[in-house]
């Protein structure tokens, strides 16, 4: 690993320079492929965070990035993507290890970072304002401005795509951007200070912070001196998030859990839906976000689909992700024992365990890829977010009882519709509660279409140039003659 790489790998980054934290706290981050810690971090602490608060305010106010030409704005946006490529090969590794993915999808994530800034830089000159027409007496004119510093506060699943998610467009619109890492694995995003070094951010644009949640991050986000709030991850902590953004009436960006399901109609092309289960649900054992976590079938293919979900479960490859196989481990102990005592419920609840069910006796945090049948749309498993490789599948008669199913949780990401009858793909994709639907392809789409949810899954969108408009504010000039 290069030198320069290497002062990243364990530290913060603010304001341009590699600092050690407070009172040389330090955390172990564990590799789930072995459950061995492997490697540990410097903590920041009230004191550091005070300084970074302060450092991203003073840039906000030089207008570092805010009064760059939009069109420098784009290529300083640009040097990003390249230098995130540059690193993409180590920086894969130690992600990969940190959180159990596979290589190729450490590899992919830091791809997708970079194209994030890509098209983020494309669009940092095209934020127009609006004139508005108020007769001769008048001109009147809408301009969107940066909010100031924005708090963006990651997950462990995808840390460095989904940093690179906000970050992008909020510098693209200009603001001062303060970032605090996942403690589970807060490496490879440290590592995207690297990149933002060697690209020439302007000093106090962008901060990585380390720290555990309930502390570091509860102090960012109830900060007088944050203007914006952008959270990726649970429905508890976005809650604590927002009733601490009440006290300062933050805007905030809200990005949350799912309990996603795909409809099943009769005529589907079930290869197709194989291929989309798979990466669905078994994808990064199943720690998505948008994971496919019910399948609602039509009656008349039901045992088809149930046969052929469990023997793609038992079938795939495990290992640790440095060798990529098809399925990897789960974050942590906690989340191992989480999975396994919502699945202590299913039976309770009437459900069938056809695949899987429990924990693989082996090193590191596995949990095999499980399939539970015959699931009543109430159950703990088909409403709770599970996050892990484990899918509910469960029978419906008509089109009607299918969409009251799908939209019978609190959450409302994504949804999925599987059918060759066009008609009836739009006609039900409209009625689905959620804020993307995938037709006939899980994971359909990608960074430049909007991405959010309703309900419990959030509020505000991420990806593409709606996403844009969430990183500034209106601000309307009214002008008499
Ligand atoms: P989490 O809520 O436990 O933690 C997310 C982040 O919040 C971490 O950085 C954590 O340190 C921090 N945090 C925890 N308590 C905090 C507090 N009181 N104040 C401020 N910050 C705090 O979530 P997680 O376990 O890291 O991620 C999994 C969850 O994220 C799942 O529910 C998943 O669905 C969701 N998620 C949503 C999206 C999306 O785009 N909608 C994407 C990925 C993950």
């Amino acid at each position: 690993m290069s030198d320069s790489l290497r002062d990243g790998l364990a530290r913060n980054y603010l304001a341009g320079s590699w600092v050690e934290g407070d009172g040389g706290a330090r955390l172990a981050v564990e590799d789930p492929g072995t459950a061995q810690d492997f490697i540990d971090v410097a903590m920041a602490g009230e004191a550091t965070l005070a300084r970074t608060l302060e450092a991203a305010r003073a840039s906000f106010e030089r207008g570092d990035l805010a009064d760059l030409q939009p069109s420098a704005r784009g290529r300083l946006l640009l040097r990003v993507a390249r230098e995130i490529r540059a690193i993409k090969a180590e920086g894969a590794e130690i992600l990969c290890r940190e959180s159990g993915k596979t290589l190729d999808a450490a590899r992919d994530e830091f791809e997708e970072a970079a194209l994030y800034f890509e098209y983020y830089g494309g669009v940092a000159d095209k934020i127009e304002g609006k004139s508005i027409p108020l007769g001769p007496d008048y001109v009147d004119y809408t301009i969107y401005e940066p909010h100031g510093v924005s708090a963006q506060v990651v997950p462990w699943n995808f840390p460095v795509s989904i940093a690179a998610r906000s970050l992008a467009p909020s510098m693209a619109a200009g603001n001062a951007t303060i970032i605090k890492s996942p403690e589970l694995d807060p490496i490879a995003l440290a590592l995207l200070g690297t990149a933002l070094e060697r690209a020439e951010v302007p000093a106090g644009a962008v901060s990585i912070l380390n720290g555990i949640g309930g502390d570091l991050g509860a102090r960012l986000v109830a900060s007088s001196e944050v203007d914006q709030i952008v959270f990726t991850g649970s429905v508890p902590t976005g809650q604590a998030i927002l009733r601490a953004a009440a006290d300062t009436v933050t805007p905030s960006l809200m990005e949350l859990g799912g309990k996603s399901a795909a409809v099943v109609f009769a005529d589907a092309n079930l290869d197709g839906l194989m291929e989309s289960l798979q990466s669905g649900i078994f994808f990064n054992a199943g720690q998505v976000c948008s994971a496919m976590a019910r399948v609602l079938v039509h009656r008349s293919i039901y045992d088809e689909v149930v046969a052929r979900a469990v023997s793609l479960a038992d079938g795939l490859t495990v290992g640790h992700g440095l060798d990529n196989p098809e399925h990897t481990p789960v974050i942590s102990a906690t989340q191992l024992s989480r999975i396994e005592a919502l699945i202590a419920t299913a039976g309770q609840d009437g459900a069938r365990i056809a695949a899987g069910g429990a924990r693989l006796e082996r090193e590191g945090h596995f949990m095999a890829p499980t399939v539970l049948s015959n699931v009543n749309p109430n159950a703990r498993v088909a409403q709770e977010e599970i996050f892990g490789p484990v899918t509910c599948i469960t029978p419906f008669e008509t089109e009607a009882e299918a969409i009251a199913i799908a939209n019978g949780t609190e959450f409302g990401l994504v949804a999925g519709v599987f059918t060759r009858d066009l008609a009836r793909s739009h006609r039900v994709a409209r009625k689905l509660r959620a804020g993307q639907v995938f037709v006939n392809e899980w994971f359909a789409g990608g960074i430049s279409t909007p991405f959010g949810g309703i309900g419990k899954s959030g509020f505000g969108r991420e990806k593409g140039l709606e996403a844009l408009y969430n990183y500034v504010r209106t601000k309307n000039i009214a002008i008499s003659l």
